[in-house]
């Protein structure tokens, strides 16, 4: 049978990030809505555009969304909490956005861009919560539910889409999040409330809106249901099978199950005994099921596979593609699809000018993706041999990555087979290093610090980017950060902080400055990939093996420390946070990947310690979301995990104190992983939940020392010296005074100095003052 290629979505930022453009001068009120509804026709009818113009023959509607796909549903099924009910109609833009980013009707309008946890600070109707979308950087609106909660189809924008595209000559498949997804995703404040409970008022609105889109002439609808990837209850898979029992039967419309980001695994029976019509799987993350799924799928049942993978950035081998789509291919109808949405990867390698070219012919962003999902549905419907100079190419690049000395350094490769197990441990143990630390240090008891970073003001941010093109040369540049360092290491002496920073004023981010310097590491001018909302992120691509060719940090820590006879902290983001904030190569293991860059950054703590420096910072915000979509795997990850920060921190004297810093709140499901990575003190988030987030190491009785965040620094409030005192308190009463450290939640990058500058004043106040009570 014929093969035929589809796509599953397409990103819907641009090729230049005009969507974030549009909604940001519609937010500041520079444009009215029809130009953002104008900006917003035009990227979709761009999108529908290219898929066509590659070859695609299932091109997907309703992909786009001006916020975020989730938020999309949520409006569309009517469940709109009541604080925004009054906003505005469903369909409106200003109950949508207030439902995104919150609403201020006065001092002006939420932040656009900045840090993730700031987002909707401060409004008077606040944001709804965001979280990650599965294990991808992409973050979504959280739906709010109630018991008892009813729903209804409040607007019609996957109709619209549909016939949008219709009348500009496209047939489309729509996409939808299907509803037990969406659910399994609410979140309801009713205690215990079970969001199952409501499938039975959500499917009448379902499948009253595939009808409406048989009505308008849709066939297929791409109905999206990741949730099947996840470790699921008996009664979530009940919920699949009476919610498809029930939508499969609406005439008109045949359902492609989408499933993607892992294996259908335990839940794979429940999937092939849907009644759908298609059924998608994704076969870059989780090869190993197909064989399953084709023993197990009816023969009328249309398979999509999702062989080009959607999360990444390398071209695909096609030749091996091919061999999977032959294996799968026979009496059966065949689809060959990106693996997930291409929503997770930038729009067009071409407007790449400046990569390596080397590495360049190495990859494939969305546009060209399409491509080789075009060329894999021709050379198996025409024969490979019609189409044989495209594949020689592809097999030419992909042989050249292989082979490439830039991703097979030899020295890198040397080192990596001498490590041993003495490399991931500090020889002596933490109760014996904590003492020499103290010797070395004289701190008081509950030492004062902070995160790192210090307000990235608008100047700082003007000298970099002229710096950046050119209009300020370096002398100039670094005269200007050196006066930012000063600035900000005199302002500590005088409040009064006892282990100073430096202020991280000469990185534009805690990844990219270090990807910057590492050998390994690409940056493409153009890569942007939607995190949320407007905010784009552009991840480094990390192609080849790594190394650290110079220094990173040294010079500005030995700058900053010749200002002050107080302790310096050094201060280095994890091997763990990099991995996980880039694009990395999928031709080894992540964990080896991970290795390699815990050894450049051993070498910067190593040349960090021979400096002098006698505290050394190694930040792993990213470890956490790191962990797998199932349980089941988590030991296996948080064993390479720890390994690799321990192996970038051990290779100190007993007397150099590790930091770590953590920046998410659930630590109770891995908190022995945190304690395996026996940093010498780590400070955590802990203020907006009371410290309640400290239990998790109060159970575990947590060894080390901590900082547990006083200072909430993901809203510009103020907080007062009682207030931090009585956070100190109660948790210098939980574990022992001995072990504590205090410190703001996170890096004040985001923040104002206006702001900072108070709370840290009573942070140190606070610190005075729980000595005293805690003494
Ligand atoms: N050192 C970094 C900073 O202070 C840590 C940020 C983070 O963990 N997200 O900005
Ligand atoms: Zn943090």
């Amino acid at each position: 049978m014929r093969v035929s290629a589809a796509n599953l979505g397409f990103p819907r930022i641009g090729p230049r990030r005009e969507l974030k453009t549009a909604t940001e001068a519609y937010w500041a009120g520079k444009i009215d809505q029809a130009a953002l509804r104008e900006t917003a026709e035009g990227l979709r009818a761009m999108a529908w555009q290219r898929q066509k113009a590659a070859g695609i023959e299932v091109i997907p509607s309703n992909d786009f969304s001006l916020y975020d796909q989730v938020l999309d549903t949520s409006v569309m099924l009517g469940a709109i909490p009541e604080i925004y009910r009054a906003i505005g109609p469903a369909d409106s833009l200003e109950l949508y956005f207030a439902m995104a980013r919150g609403r201020q009707t006065k001092g002006g309008q939420p932040e656009a861009e900045g840090c993730i946890h700031c987002h909707g600070a401060g409004a008077d109707v606040p944001a709804q919560e965001m979280t990650k979308w599965f294990d991808t950087n992409y973050h979504y609106m959280v739906p709010e539910i109630a018991p008892g909660q009813s729903f209804a189809l409040s607007t019609t924008k996957p109709i619209d889409q549909f016939n949008a595209a219709k009348a500009l000559g496209y047939h489309t498949r729509p996409v939808i999040l299907g509803p037990v997804t969406w659910l399994l995703l609410a979140k309801s404040k009713a205690e215990g409330f079970d969001a199952l409970s409501l499938l039975p008022a959500l499917l009448p609105v379902y499948a009253e809106l595939l009808a409406k889109l048989a009505a308008a002439g849709a066939d297929w609808v791409q109905i999206d249901e990741p949730a099947l990837v996840l470790d699921l209850s008996d009664a979530a898979r009940a919920a699949f099978r009476t919610a498809y029992a029930e939508l499969a039967e609406v005439p008109g419309i045949k359902l492609m199950l989408a499933t993607y980001f892992g294996a259908l695994g335990d839940n794979l029976e429940t999937a092939l005994a849907m009644p759908v019509a298609g059924l998608h799987v994704d076969l870059v993350r989780a090869p190993e099921q197909l064989d399953a799924v084709l023993a197990g799928a009816r023969k009328d049942l249309v398979l999509s596979l999702g062989v080009i993978d959607g999360r990444n950035i390398w071209k695909a081998d096609l030749a091996r593609v091919l061999d999977i789509v032959d294996y799968a291919a026979g009496e059966r109808e065949i689809q060959v699809a990106p693996s997930c949405s291409l929503l997770h990867t930038p729009v067009d390698l071409e407007l790449e000018t400046r990569l390596d070219p080397q590495v360049k012919t190495w990859l494939a962003f969305a546009t060209q993706k399409l491509g080789e999902l075009a060329l894999v549905a021709a050379a198996r419907n025409q024969g490979r041999d019609q189409v044989a100079a495209a594949l020689a190419d592809n097999a030419a690049a992909v042989q050249s990555r292989r082979t490439s000395p830039l991703t097979n350094d030899a020295r890198v490769r040397a080192r990596m087979a001498g490590v041993t197990e003495n490399w991931t441990r500090r020889v002596t143990p933490f109760a014996e290093r904590i003492r020499r630390q103290q010797a070395v240090l004289g701190l008081p008891p509950l030492p004062t610090t902070t995160i790192g970073s210090f307000p990235q003001t608008a100047e700082v941010r003007k000298a970099r980017s002229a710096h950046d093109k050119g209009e300020l040369d370096t002398a100039g540049y670094e005269q200007f950060l050196r006066e930012e360092t000063e600035r900000a290491v005199r302002w500590q002496e005088e409040i009064g902080i006892d282990v100073l920073v430096h202020g991280e004023f000469e990185r534009n981010d805690m990844v990219q400055y270090f990807g910057e310097q590492l050998a390994g590491f690409a940056f493409s001018r153009a890569g942007w990939v939607q995190s949320y909302g407007s905010r784009c992120v552009r991840p480094p691509i990390l192609y080849g093996d790594v190394s650290r060719p110079e220094p990173m940090t040294v010079a500005w820590w030995r700058y900053a420390q010749s200002l002050t006879d107080k302790p310096m902290k050094g201060m280095l983001t994890g091997p763990v946070t990099i991995l996980q904030w880039s694009f990395v190569r999928d031709d080894q293991p992540r964990s080896e990947t991970c290795r390699q860059i815990a050894l450049a950054i051993r070498d910067e703590v190593v040349d960090l310690e021979r400096t002098g420096c006698k505290l050394i910072q190694i930040d792993e915000a990213a470890l956490r979301e790191g962990l797998p979509l199932r349980r089941a795997e988590w030991n296996a990850y948080l064993d390479w995990a720890v390994e690799a920060f321990r192996i970038s921190a051990s290779g100190v004297q007993p007397q150099t104190q590790i930091h770590t810093h953590m920046c998410y709140s659930e630590f109770n499901d891995i908190i022995a992983a945190i304690g395996a990575m026996d940093a010498d003190v780590i400070s955590i988030e802990t203020s907006r939940s009371k410290m309640e987030l400290l239990d998790a190491f109060i159970d575990y009785k947590y060894p080390n020392e901590i900082g547990p965040g006083v200072y909430d620094i993901h809203s510009p409030r103020i907080p007062s010296t009682g207030e931090m005192e009585e956070l100190l308190i109660k948790a210098g009463e939980r574990l022992s005074p001995e072990q504590l450290w205090v410190n703001p939640d996170c890096g004040l990058k985001t923040r104002k100095w206006e702001d900072v500058k108070p709370a840290l004043v009573n942070m140190v106040e606070a610190a005075k003052a729980a000595r005293a009570a805690l003494a």
